[in-house]
């Protein structure tokens, strides 16, 4: 026979629980650990935890579902009283092995939030035996706990404020980075005044004139926020969206040119423009030894496009420089694009001119681009992976609980 205390770590309960019996019910094919809470953790409310008198004995006998034991389900089972909290009411007691109107136990809940930041979707569901739709809702919770713990909030000074589009492109959250930890500390469904200013809120006005310096993508709403709420912070475009500017301008002189050959008949001469996308794009350093020649070849016929990527890629290592001969790259930069002929460059050049402040701000303050990159495309990825979720809520959790520190440990390690 197994000893109590083996059972205990099996369960991942703690001496709070009180272990009264093991059996079998052969109709749910389970494992059933009769439970309940030592005689010091009863009554207490599920919502707040304070000391409250008994109510009435609730729905009687519940279950909650935990980590298997070898191939077998295994389910925890307890009265579930309710008290009498003076603050909630009639409401279901606390039990130390589960969060409030849960139906799986701490243990489960933290194994597969650690499972969904680590493997993939199908890999979750398969082995937790789960619907993804339960996921979202266990992963919320397991983030609710955990900023409930800590305040992702306290000693903020250099933030980045970023949009990501969801829905293919048509609904938006807005996120908030530490550039100082790296995380990820708040998202919220919209893209506007509104949205953001609930943010600041949550701040409140003691933490947000500690705020030193907001990065953002230069949209014009965001700035406007930001200048009400943090008198102490200095604005600047990261350098991530100014790179994404400066290709999207790339892209369209290459579509125009591409658009003139295909339709002056140079079908082939189109063909071979179009498969130079990534040679264009990419970094030179990282270019294969066929988009070099490809390059080459737009070089020698094609002067316009050669030139277009030559500002892109000086744009680029501009600012890359960062200090003060960053700055006058860009003034040099400036000016080249003002007299380069090329309708869509000229226009970046007016964009970067009405930004120039803020791109100096980001040049001077040497803020981490690769955090707003990385949080920016890894958001994508977790988007696909939360398709399914109905509730951007479970996105928002999703988001936090991968870039915003806020996975459990695996149990029992
Ligand atoms: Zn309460």
């Amino acid at each position: 026979m197994l000893g109590v205390n083996v059972w205990r770590r099996m369960l991942g309960v703690d001496r709070a629980t009180v272990i009264e019996d093991v059996d079998f019910d052969e109709e749910a094919d389970s494992v059933v650990v009769h439970v309940r809470p030592r005689r010091s953790t009863k009554r207490r409310c599920g919502r707040c935890g304070v000391r409250a008198p008994g109510y009435d004995q609730g729905d009687g006998r519940r279950n909650w579902r935990t980590i298997d034991l070898g191939t077998l389900m295994c389910h925890l089972q307890a009265d579930s009283p309710r008290v009498d909290c003076p603050e909630h009411g009639p409401t279901v007691a606390q039990v130390p092995w589960a969060h409030h109107d849960a139906g799986h136990t701490r243990d489960f809940d933290d194994q597969l939030a650690w499972l969904v930041t680590h493997t993939a979707k199908s890999t979750v569901v398969d082995l937790m035996r789960v619907a993804w739709r339960t996921v979202g809702s266990i992963i919320s919770r397991v983030v609710a706990e955990g900023l409930a713990a800590h305040d992702p909030f306290d000693g903020l000074v250099r933030i980045g404020i970023d949009e990501i589009s969801y829905k293919r492109g048509h609904r938006y959250l807005t996120i908030a980075v530490d550039h100082d930890s790296g995380r990820l500390i708040w998202a919220a469904v919209g893209r506007d005044k509104v949205t953001l200013n609930k943010f600041f809120d949550l701040l409140g006005d003691k933490r947000n004139a500690k705020i030193r310096l907001v990065s953002a993508d230069g949209a014009g709403w965001i700035g406007e926020v930001v200048t009400e709420r943090c008198a102490n912070a200095t604005l600047c475009i990261d350098a991530f969206h100014v790179c994404q500017w400066a290709s999207k301008a790339l892209d369209d002189v290459r579509r125009d040119v591409w658009n003139e050959a295909r339709k002056g008949g140079m079908s082939q001469h189109a063909k071979e423009l179009k498969g130079c996308r990534y040679a264009l794009w990419r970094n030179p350093e990282d270019l294969t030894a066929r988009q070099e020649r490809k390059l080459a070849w737009i070089a020698k016929v094609n002067t316009a496009l050669y030139r277009a990527y030559l500002m892109k890629e000086q744009l680029r290592i501009a600012i890359r420089t960062k200090g003060v001969l960053a700055i006058t790259m860009l003034d040099d930069w400036l000016a080249w694009a003002q007299r380069c002929r090329i309708p869509a460059f000229v226009e970046l050049g007016r964009k970067l001119k009405r930004n120039q402040k803020g791109i100096e701000a980001a040049m001077l303050n040497n803020l981490s681009n690769a955090l707003v990159e990385s949080t920016n495309t890894k958001l994508r990825v977790l988007h696909r992976m939360a398709f399914g979720f109905k509730e951007p809520e479970h996105l928002i959790a999703l988001a936090l609980l991968d870039r915003g520190g806020y996975c459990p440990p695996l149990p029992g390690r």
